[in-house]
């Protein structure tokens, strides 16, 4: 199938499909690439590769601060057994469900391959809004969900991270409630990464998903791949959410690359000005000044909502918020050069197809933020040998990881003549097919 046809079909592709039923078209699309030979022999391996191999949902009650009872959703989802253990994040969110952790957990598989690292893809979360919980009522859910997903994780078969609306202090919880139920496991910090440092943390994990989408990009710079981008010096740069993914990359790139940060969302809006912004401060206005907890209102700018800042100005666009925010609309609007997709799923495919057509460089999320599960990988093996590895060690073997990811994901898009998170999808599936038939089917 050539490439044109590929981009007429995937233009009528409709906008309101979930990210699942995204990933499973982008999947498909990705399997004409390959082999041939395998495709007609190995169909079944294709077919298991795109299910989840196991989904989890728990309900269970956590007694609130006023002393009532409320019934909460949870969910696990183990993606492929491929190479184990399994390994993604834990969303709190209101909006999630079955359907969106599934996509997440595909995600992780492929992205796994991607960065080649040997863990297999899963994901989890509880539908709740963190925002309006106190501290101790999200103590006590993290340990209740922990209690419920007990028979399925473990340092040699599913290990969790963060993800939005989780950190280090729910990572540290797992763990200590995962030991009370496995007082005789030798390696039970290895049960979860992106814990606190004195429970065994790794160093650089808070910014490792940052810093593995910065050293992709820097690669892109340096090899000349964006159009109108020359270098990374003042370029200027809007990030649409201020988390972990957001807040670092742009202190980093405010920091250590000399970027201008002209646009900074949160959920409830965003700020923008040419002059550009220090993001610490912005991060104190945020946490310290504004009643709301936001962005808005730094420095007295106009507020603007999360979606018109994705359209202004810019060299660099980096969502870091959630998945469906480029949508087509909003797509044939964007000036940036390059989207570094630190977020997962923030483009549709209708998207991808406009922005590929304009010329705009797409880092895909299953590259672009693969720096933490990366780093979640040396977390686990640190745990499991009892090291500790100095930052600068992290950070080398993070970059060695991504530039690689990086070169092997360009070439794939050249030989095939295809966008970067297709030739991503292609080259992560052709890499698993290959564990697949080299594991055999057992029995
Ligand atoms: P987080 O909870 O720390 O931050 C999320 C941020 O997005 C918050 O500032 C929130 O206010 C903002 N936000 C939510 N909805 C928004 C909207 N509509 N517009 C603008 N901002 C909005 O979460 P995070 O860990 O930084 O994760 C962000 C994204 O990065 C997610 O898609 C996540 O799956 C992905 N990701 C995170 C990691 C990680 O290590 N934390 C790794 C890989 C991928």
């Amino acid at each position: 199938m050539n490439v044109s046809t590929i981009s007429k079909q995937t233009y009528e592709i409709k906008e309101e499909l979930d990210f699942l039923q995204r990933t499973k078209i982008e999947f498909t699309e990705a399997i004409q690439f390959i082999n041939s030979e395998i495709r007609s022999v190995e169909r079944g391996v294709i077919k298991f590769l795109e299910q989840p191999f196991r989904q989890s949902t728990v309900r269970f009650p956590v007694r609130m601060d006023d002393g009532s009872i409320e019934i909460f959703t949870g969910f696990r989802v183990q993606h492929s057994r491929l190479c184990e253990p399994t390994k993604g994040g834990i969303r709190y969110a209101p909006d999630i469900d079955l359907n969106l952790i599934t996509a997440l957990a595909f995600d992780m598989t492929l992205k796994c391959r991607v960065v080649d690292i040997p863990f297999g893809g899963a994901k989890g979360g509880v539908c709740c809004d963190p925002k309006r919980m106190s501290r101790a009522e999200l103590d006590r859910l993290t340990r209740r969900y922990t209690y419920e997903i007990l028979h399925v994780i473990g340092p040699d078969s599913d290990v969790p991270a963060p993800d939005v609306g989780t950190g280090e202090r729910e990572m540290g919880i797992i763990f200590d409630t995962y030991r009370m139920f496995n007082p005789r496991c030798t390696c039970a910090s290895a049960v979860v990464t992106g814990k606190p440092l004195n429970l065994g943390g790794s160093p650089g994990r808070d910014q490792a998903t940052a810093w593995g989408g910065i050293y992709a990009l820097e690669e892109a710079v340096k090899r000349r791949h964006i159009r109108d981008l020359p270098s990374l010096e003042d370029a200027t740069v809007i990030i649409q959410g201020f988390g972990n993914a957001g807040y670092n990359a742009a202190k980093i790139l405010y920091e250590d690359y000399g970027c201008r940060i002209v646009g900074i969302s949160d959920s409830k809006g965003g700020i923008y000005t040419k002059d550009g912004l220090n993001p610490e401060k912005v991060l104190d206005h945020k946490n310290n000044i504004s009643t709301e907890k936001s962005v808005i209102g730094y420095g007295g700018l106009q507020e603007l909502n999360s979606k018109q800042l994705l359209t202004k100005p810019c060299d660099i666009l980096i969502p870091a918020a959630k998945e469906t925010q480029i949508v087509g609309e909003i797509s044939k609007e964007i000036k940036a050069s390059v989207i570094l997709d630190l977020a997962n799923g923030p483009t549709t495919n209708l998207a991808h197809r406009i922005l590929f057509d304009k010329g705009v460089y797409v880092l895909p999320d299953i590259l672009a933020n693969a720096g933490g599960v990366t780093v979640s990988y040396f977390e686990w093996l640190q745990n499991r040998a009892g090291e500790n590895w100095e930052l600068s060690v992290v950070r080398e073997k993070l970059r060695k990881k991504m530039v690689s990811a990086y070169t092997n994901v360009v070439e794939t898009a050249t030989k095939h003549d295809i966008d970067l998170r297709k030739a991503a999808f292609v080259f992560a599936i052709s890499k698993a097919i290959d564990i697949l038939l080299g594991r055999g089917v057992f029995p």
